[in-house]
C-alpha cells in the first residue's frame, strides 16, 4: 500500500499548480497528518474542534488549519477559534457575528468561506445559491471576519460527473461575487471536491480540493 507521503507527492505532481490540496483529516492519526505536511500539504481540514485540539499539537509544522465541519453556535469560543486559521463552513449571519465578536476580543480577523448548499438540500448545511450574495454583503460589514471564498459539498452522487452541475453553479456564483468587488471581500478560494469528485471540481474551477479517503485511506459514510 502507498504511504500517505507517496500519495501526497503523486497528487501534488498531478494537480495543476493553482489548486491547493487540503488534507481533510477527520479520523486520521496525528502521524498521518504529519506525514502529509512533510510531503508538501499546506492546509489541514478538521470537522471537530475536539479532534483539532487533540491532533494539532502533534503536528508542529507550518500549515494552515481550516475548520470544515458543522459549526454550532456554542462551539464558537476563543479556545476553539485559536486552533484555526480559517473557517470554511459559515452559512449564516448569526454564525459570522459570533465569530466576529470572539475574534474582536482576540484582536484578530478570521478568514471565512461562505458555505453554499449547491444542491438546495433542506437538511444540509450551507446557504442556498440565490441567498449567497446577500449573505456575503452582510458578512462584509463585520470588522473581524473576512470573506475569502466559497465552499460547497454538493449532493452525494453516484459518479464524479453527477457533481458537475453543482460545482458549475457554485463557480458561476464565485465569479459573480468576485466581479461585484464588495469592499473587504476577496474571492480567492473556491473550495469544492472530495476524493470522489475532485477531478470534476478542478475541471469546473475549484482552487482548493478537500481530500480525506484518498490520502488517509479512511472510510466514512
Ligand atoms: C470528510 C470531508 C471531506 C473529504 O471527503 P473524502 O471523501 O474523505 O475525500 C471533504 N469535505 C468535508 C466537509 C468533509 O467533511
Amino acid at each position: 500500500m502507498a504511504t500517505v507521503g507517496d500519495t501526497v507527492k503523486r497528487l501534488l505532481r498531478d494537480t495543476p499548480a493553482h489548486v491547493t490540496i487540503m488534507a481533510a483529516a477527520k479520523g486520521a492519526a496525528p502521524e498521518q497528518v504529519r506525514e502529509a505536511v512533510e510531503a508538501g500539504i499546506g492546509v489541514i481540514g478538521q470537522n471537530y474542534f475536539s479532534e483539532a485540539r487533540r491532533v494539532r499539537p502533534h503536528v508542529p509544522l507550518p500549515a494552515e488549519w481550516h475548520f470544515i465541519g458543522r459549526l454550532r453556535p456554542h462551539d464558537i469560543r476563543v479556545g476553539n477559534l485559536r486552533l484555526f486559521e480559517a473557517i470554511q463552513s459559515i452559512d449564516s449571519l448569526d454564525l459570522a457575528r459570533r465569530v466576529d465578536a470572539k475574534c474582536a476580543a482576540m484582536d484578530r480577523a478570521m478568514p471565512v468561506f461562505v458555505e453554499v448548499n449547491s444542491g438546495r438540500e433542506p437538511q444540509k448545511a450551507g446557504v442556498y445559491p440565490e441567498a449567497a450574495e446577500a449573505l456575503v454583503r452582510e458578512i462584509a460589514t463585520l470588522s473581524h471576519v473576512r470573506v475569502v471564498g466559497l465552499m460547497t459539498m454538493g449532493p452525494i452522487g453516484d459518479s464524479p460527473n453527477s457533481y458537475r452541475p453543482f460545482f458549475a453553479e457554485t463557480r458561476q456564483l464565485y465569479s459573480h461575487i468576485r466581479r461585484l468587488g464588495i469592499p473587504g471581500v476577496t474571492m480567492r478560494h473556491l473550495s469544492m471536491g472530495t476524493s470522489e469528485s475532485y477531478e470534476t471540481a478542478i475541471e469546473e474551477g475549484a482552487t482548493m480540493v478537500r481530500l480525506g479517503a484518498t490520502l488517509f485511506g479512511t472510510h466514512h459514510g
